[in-house]
This record gives structure tokens, sequence and C-alpha cells, in this order.
């Protein structure tokens, strides 16, 4: 996802303006890969503030997770703030040791900055960090694997075998995945 920058870096106060959308399949979040059900869109502006190339600018899309209680997809809409230093690597060779800015900024060369990389983070960070399909989710029955969503069971309100809990939970997996 580039953005042109090679006018926007002649000179200090340049400013540049950008809108941009592109289909990513999926965010790579660790070993997690989340599927994307909409283009990412960005917007916003970037300022040439001297050394560094200031970018402010909000990041959309749909991002679909599966629910840790009843093991169901559901999407939620990710919506986020993205703000970002970008400098030249000569500049960054320029910075003191102890300069702050060399753990924030981003390094671009030639005339375009790829804004995906701290577009990615942002959506990672705004994840909720539990997935829940809805806070009153009911989830799985532990005996017999039901979505007690969608309807109570016949296992409902009779003592439970933690050791047949954890069969009932495993078989609903396998159910589930096969
Ligand atoms: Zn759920
Ligand atoms: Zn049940």
């Amino acid at each position: 996802m580039l953005v042109e920058v090679g006018e926007l870096k002649l000179k200090r106060g340049n400013r540049l303006e950008f809108d941009r959308q592109e289909t990513w399949p999926q965010l790579d979040a660790g070993a997690e890969r989340i599927p994307l059900t909409e283009p990412v869109r960005v917007t916003g502006d970037i300022t040439n503030t001297g050394k560094f190339l200031h970018l402010r600018g909000k990041a959309y899309t749909t991002a679909r997770l599966r629910c840790c209680r009843c093991l169901e997809p559901y999407t939620v809409s990710l919506e986020v703030s993205v703000e970002e230093q970008y400098c030249t690597q000569g500049v960054f060779a320029s910075l003191a040791e102890d300069d702050e800015a060399r753990d924030e900024v981003r390094v671009y060369e030639g005339d375009s900055i790829d804004v995906a990389p701290a577009v990615r983070e942002a959506f990672i960070l705004a994840l909720p960090m539990k997935w829940l399909c809805r806070e009153e989710c009911q989830g799985l029955c532990p005996v017999c694997g039901q979505n007690l969503n969608e309807g109570d069971c016949h296992c409902r309100g009779e003592e439970v075998d933690p050791r047949m809990a954890v069969l009932g939970e495993l078989l609903s997996w396998v159910r589930r995945e096969g």
C-alpha cells in the first residue's frame, strides 16, 4: 500500500492528503491468520516536518473472528488511528544513539512510503483481547456440544462429571472441525 512522497519530501511544510484502498485477504497476527471480509481503506495526510514525514490517518476494515465460547465465526468492524514518523536511511543514521525517535521512526526508501506495516500493527492492537460473538454468549454444552445460543439441550441442569465435560468438549470440537 504505497503513498507517493516524491513531491512531498522536497520541502519542509509540504503536506499531502491520501486515500488508499486495497484488498488484504487476511491479517497475520502472530500465528493467527484473521480473514478480512472488506477491503482495507486508509485515509489521512502526511506532513514534511523537516527531518521526518509525519503521517496521521485512519484505517478501516472488517475482520472475521471465531468466538472463544461457541466457536462460531463473527465479524467486527475495525476503525483505528494511525500515526507514524518516516525518515530516510540517511536521516536515521544521523540521529543520536540516545534519540528516542530511533525507536519510533520507520525508514523509507525512494519516492514512496509503504503504509501497510503501520496499518497492520494498528489493526492488531485494536483486536479485542477476548473474542466473543456477544457478551452474553452461552457457549457450548460441555457434555453434548450443543450450541446453547440456539437452544437448551437435555443435559442442562444435570450434574456434569468433569472428566465427561472434557470429553464432551473434545467431541464437539471434532464434530465441528470434521
Ligand atoms: Zn459465541
Ligand atoms: Zn448438552
